[in-house]
């Protein structure tokens, strides 16, 4: 289609391009030929023929054209080409006309030159009127093309001040779609109620929300809803993202609001979605270094706009951001975006129920057990389940499975945590060997710390920037942390560089990432959350946020005492966790040496067989055992395992016909090996860069 059209428009212009080259040269030729002459003095017309210099004379529309005696122009070509042009007058066809009668007697031999009248629907006048006219028309056509290319450029070339929102009058998502989040569904439904039926609500002088804010985190469905909520009730749905509005043309993003609620109005009841309104919706007079009256200009247009229509007029005003705490608080005042919903991060329940909602359409194994997924998924929001899922149907494919098997999901939950395995990327062995004790001496001091999350998975196969990874999973969705919780991680983060020390007695680049977090963690106690003794509960992390160009940047206010303080207090716990990794480690030297050898043979190691490898078990028999599983795996190419579609209402499994895949029964994630191998964001997530 572009292809299309923009061939189209070549072809234009070359036509065009040429057929103004053969007009100008006819329009040359024709003009500048004749030498403009008046009928008086010595050089007039009447002089020549009374001379008897003239052999032609041609009169069209306002001009004479004159043919000498004996010209250089072929007679042919008259009066296309002439000697001489005069502007006609009374005079001179009056004066003609009396040499012609003999009136006026020319002097001796003197012939009276020929004179022809052009008749006004003669040849002539219409092919001089018809190559202007198809030059018009070809002009009109490139500027429509051209219109016509820039309008669906975005619209940019002639629609500076013209709202750039999709208009949308037949959303198709329900509450139904987004799944979790019932409290919130809750005080949407009222605004669904209010524009279903307006007047029902001005009947009784019920005030109803302006405006609604969603705030949340990216990725936990606050787009979503909006179009919910236009879909449940039915109405048209404008949305727009806040930097829509703002754009290097002073000026259009107060005219696109404007726009914006001009449409809308013709189109009640309606919504109007603004997302990332953080953009144009900044505290006014925040910024550093000017540049932001156009952004304030729009706001102070939005806000005008929304003071200025009605109450009931059945608009609502939808908006997102996850950044509430910079927005205008004029944006927030009664009458404007006066109903803030927080939309978090789901929960356990929300998460199996996301799993059930983006599963709707896709044949899952028999293996597959929501409720375990959604124990290992902590941390994900809804678009994260939705692209895990999706990279888990894609494996599938690549594997020639018909349907989605736990595995598939599994490396689908790694993929979004921290990108791709990278099987090919070569590795020296050395690199290898390092990697190896790196990873094992996190994940050994892991599983010795009471505080330290379930170590999933251990692996020293390249995955996104990472040259191996540890990877842990919380067993519950706790929000607070306790110091002793936040200390065994930093050792955790630490067992990598300390098993470094003890065998290679190197230290390597590898842990950078590592100590980085490490001391962000060890910094933020002491600092923020009055974990040192020495300092005591004094907040000194914050100072303020200043908004630099692009992105906000803290300055800190303390006195150079207290900075001193704060680092020797950082160090200190840093120097107390790097002590007792080194301790741990090499308590159990063998075990690590072990883990070594399998992750040599193996590359990857899972829960169990870290729990085996404490339990004392030879490497022989844990390489066995992974053997098996991966055996296990490969049955589902056969193509007679029937696959099976989530039943939609129920979100069970329809056709579930092996007792074993129940949910209830699966609800103990230690009863099969491979439901273990997960993974979750979590803090201890090893990534080294
Ligand atoms: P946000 O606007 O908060 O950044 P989106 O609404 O754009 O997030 O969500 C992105 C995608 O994630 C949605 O298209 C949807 O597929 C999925 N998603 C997010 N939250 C949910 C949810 N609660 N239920 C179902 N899907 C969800
Ligand atoms: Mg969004
Ligand atoms: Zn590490």
């Amino acid at each position: 289609m572009k292809k299309k059209s923009s061939i189209f428009t070549w072809v234009a212009v070359v036509i065009l391009t040429v057929l103004l080259v053969v007009v100008m040269a006819t329009l040359l030729s024709n003009q500048n030929k004749p030498k403009d002459i008046s009928y008086f003095g010595a050089d007039g017309i009447m002089q020549k023929i009374e001379n008897g210099e003239v052999d032609s004379i041609y009169i069209e529309g306002n001009y004479a054209y004159v043919l000498k005696k004996g010209s250089d122009i072929n007679k042919k070509h008259f009066p296309k080409r002439a000697d001489y042009r005069a502007v006609v007058d009374a005079r001179f066809l009056e004066y003609f006309k009396e040499i012609q009668t003999g009136e006026i007697d020319l002097p001796d031999g003197v012939a009276v030159p020929t004179l022809t009248l052009a008749n006004p629907s003669s040849n002539s006048a219409w092919t001089s009127l018809i190559i202007p006219a198809v030059g018009l028309i070809l002009l009109l056509v490139l500027f429509f093309v051209m219109y016509r290319q820039s309008a669906s450029a975005n619209g940019k070339a002639l629609s500076f001040g013209k709202t750039k929102a999709r208009l949308n009058t037949n959303v198709k998502v329900r509450f139904s779609d987004v799944a979790g989040a019932e409290e919130e569904k809750e005080e949407l439904q009222e605004i669904v109620e209010f524009l279903k039926n307006p007047k029902k609500f001005s009947d009784l002088g019920a005030r109803v929300p302006k405006g609604v804010l969603l705030v949340g985190p990216p990725g936990t469905g606050k787009t979503l809803f909006a179009k919910a909520v236009a879909g449940e009730a039915n109405v048209s749905f404008f949305s727009i993202s806040g930097s829509d509005f703002v754009e290097m043309f002073v000026g259009t993003g107060a005219a696109r609001v404007r726009d914006l609620f001009d449409q809308a109005k013709k189109n009640m009841p309606c919504i109007i979605f603004i997302d990332e309104i953080d953009a144009v919706g900044r505290q006014r007079g925040a910024g550093l270094g000017g540049g932001n009256d156009e952004r304030e200009q729009t706001l102070n247009q939005l806000l005008v706009q929304m003071d200025g229509f009605e109450q009931n007029d059945g608009i609502i005003i939808m908006a997102a951001t996850n950044r509430a705490d910079i927005l205008d608080p004029a944006l927030m005042r009664p009458g404007r975006f006066d109903r803030q919903i927080y939309v978090s991060a789901p929960d356990v329940k929300g998460r199996e129920a996301i799993f059930k909602v983006h599963a709707r359409n896709k044949p899952l194994a028999p293996d597959v057990s929501f409720k375990i997924l959604a124990r290992m998924t902590s941390g994900f929001t809804g678009a994260d389940i939705e692209n895990l899922l999706n990279e888990a149907s894609i494996l599938a494919v690549r594997s020639n499975r018909k349907v989605i098997v736990m595995e598939d999901i599994l490396e689908g939950i790694n993929k979004v945590i921290a990108g791709p395995q990278k099987k090919s990327r070569i590795v020296t062995e050395t690199d290898k060997r390092i990697t190896a004790y790196h990873e094992g001496g996190h994940a050994i001091v892991a599983k010795v710390l009471p505080n330290c999350d379930e170590v999933q998975e251990v692996s020293i196969i390249p995955r996104g920037m990472a040259a191996g990874y540890t990877l842990t999973r919380p067993e519950t969705d706790d929000s607070h942390i306790t110091k002793n919780k936040l200390l065994d991680t930093i050792t955790m983060m630490l067992g990598g560089r300390a098993a470094e020390q003890i065998i290679i007695h190197d230290v390597s680049t590898g842990a950078s990432n590592d100590i980085e977090r490490a001391s962000g963690i060890a910094r933020k106690m002491v600092t923020e959350w009055g974990m040192s003794e020495k300092i005591g509960n004094m907040f000194l992390g914050g100072g303020h946020e200043v908004f630099v160009g692009k992105d906000y940047a803290t300055q800190r206010d303390n006195s150079e005492e207290m900075s001193n303080l704060i680092d020797s207090e950082v160090k200190r716990i840093l120097d107390e966790c790097y002590a007792k990794a080194l301790k741990i480690l090499e308590e159990k030297r063998s075990v690590l040496d072990n883990m070594v050898k399998i992750l040599f043979e193996k590359d990857t190691i899972y829960t169990d067989e870290v729990e085996m490898l404490f339990d004392g078990a030879s490497t022989e028999s844990i390489i066995e055992f992974i053997d098996k599983r991966n055996g296990k795996k490969d049955m589902y190419k056969k193509n007679d395992i029937s696959a099976h579609i989530v039943d939609e209402k129920t979100g069970e499994q329809a056709n579930a016909g092996e007792s074993a895949n129940s949910d209830a029964e699966k609800a103990e994630p230690s009863s099969s090996a491979e439901e273990n191998s997960g993974v979750s964001q979590s803090e201890g997530n090893d990534i080294q860069q």
